[in-house]
């Protein structure tokens, strides 16, 4: 008999996300994002939500490759480009493109001596601000100039990566001044363009250029304060538990580690069988949204590794074996997430590999 704590991922969700990506944006194509494990939702099931995506894209070399295995003949792009040399020939071989960041990377393709074929796929990434990976503008036109000169070299895309798609008047790096700083050190240079996250996507139509990179909208939740729902978008993961033990308690008593909750009053608790190794926040907080039964009701004490407790006041009836909706169809991640202090996307990518996962929809 296993735990009955179970991630259900349903696939026709991952297929509506992806078409709700197109609609805002239907003259672009899409790179579908999956890395870490298609955001915890299995890449194998990423694969197939995203069969109508125009190509795939993620950070793990390793898995790229298993991609091919699987049968993907679409385009796959290495979002943080190669590690070392010797992924080189791994790379040309299964037809990955790849982003180039830095000028390391840059001098790793000059050395490799991989002929005079063009065959390479390069995504050239503009640092507009953001400060991670990426060339300055300024050091943008040398640095295509450079890939250029490399024969096996075929298309050069251009990219960068908004730092605040998801809250545009930001004032440490407003939206639109990195959308400016990407133009400018881009101006007049060829290739497709590539800048909008899931964000960028559903908020900001102007942004969107020649491919969209959607990540998080895809598994059904949103990067910033507005709900997935009304984007129109599904959940595709809904982790559900059950109650395992039932606790009535007085006031002054309290619950769990570190004694965080204390009754005020004579109530009943129920003790859910999902706990931080499995992936939930250790920092949801008393009050954090569960559903029991359908119930919305809140955490009480503090998580631990298998188990945490709720108060089932509000749940008439309530006992061992109900039901226990952690996150997903109806309590969206991003509520849970936002309650515990972090984002939808740690939740899921956080998925612990004991969860069951039960897959649906395909
Ligand atoms: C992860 C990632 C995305 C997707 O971002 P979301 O916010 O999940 O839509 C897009 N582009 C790059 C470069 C990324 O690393």
């Amino acid at each position: 008999m296993p735990r009955p704590i179970v991630a259900t991922i349903d696939i026709s969700a991952l297929k509506h996300n992806l078409r709700v990506a197109k609609s805002h944006a239907p003259n672009a194509k899409v790179w579908a994002v999956l890395k870490a494990n298609a955001y915890g939702h299995g890449l194998e099931r990423g694969m197939r939500g995203f069969a109508e995506a125009d190509g795939l894209a993620l950070v793990e070399p390793e898995y790229a490759l298993r991609l091919r295995e699987l049968g993907w003949r679409k385009p796959i792009l290495l979002l943080e480009g190669v590690f070392d040399g010797a992924d080189l020939a791994t790379v040309v071989q299964a037809r990955l493109e790849f982003t180039v960041h830095c000028v390391e990377q840059i001098a790793l393709l000059e050395r490799a001596g991989l002929g005079s074929d063009p065959t390479l796929d390069i995504h050239l990434k503009m640092n507009s601000g953001m400060n991670r990976l990426g060339f300055k503008p300024d050091a943008y036109r040398a640095a295509y100039a450079r890939l250029r000169a490399i024969p096996a070299v075929r298309n050069i895309s251009l990219m960068t990566h908004f730092a605040n798609a998801d809250d545009p008047l930001n004032p440490g790096l407003p939206l639109l001044q990195q959308m400016q700083r990407f133009e400018q050190g881009a101006a007049g240079l060829p290739g497709e363009r590539s800048v909008a996250n899931s964000a960028a996507d559903l908020m900001h139509p102007e942004l969107r250029a020649d491919w969209i990179r959607p990540g998080i909208m895809l598994y059904g939740a949103t990067p910033g304060a507005a709900s997935a729902e009304t984007f129109g978008l599904k959940p595709a993961m809904t982790l559900t538990s059950e109650i395992i033990g039932i606790q009535r308690i007085e006031a002054g008593e309290t619950v769990g580690y570190g004694s965080r909750f204390v009754a005020a009053g004579p109530m009943t608790i129920g003790v859910v069988a999902c706990g931080y190794a499995d992936g939930y926040p250790r920092h949801a907080p008393n009050g954090g949204p569960v559903l029991v039964d359908g119930v919305r009701c809140g955490i009480v004490g503090r998580v631990s590794m298998d188990m945490f407790s709720v108060d089932l006041t509000q749940v008439a009836g309530a006992g061992v074996g109900s039901k226990v909706t952690l996150w997903g169809e109806g309590l969206p991640i991003d509520e849970v997430a936002h309650a515990a202090g972090t984002i939808g996307y740690e939740l899921m990518c956080a998925l612990a590999a004991r969860v069951r996962v039960v897959e649906v929809g395909g």
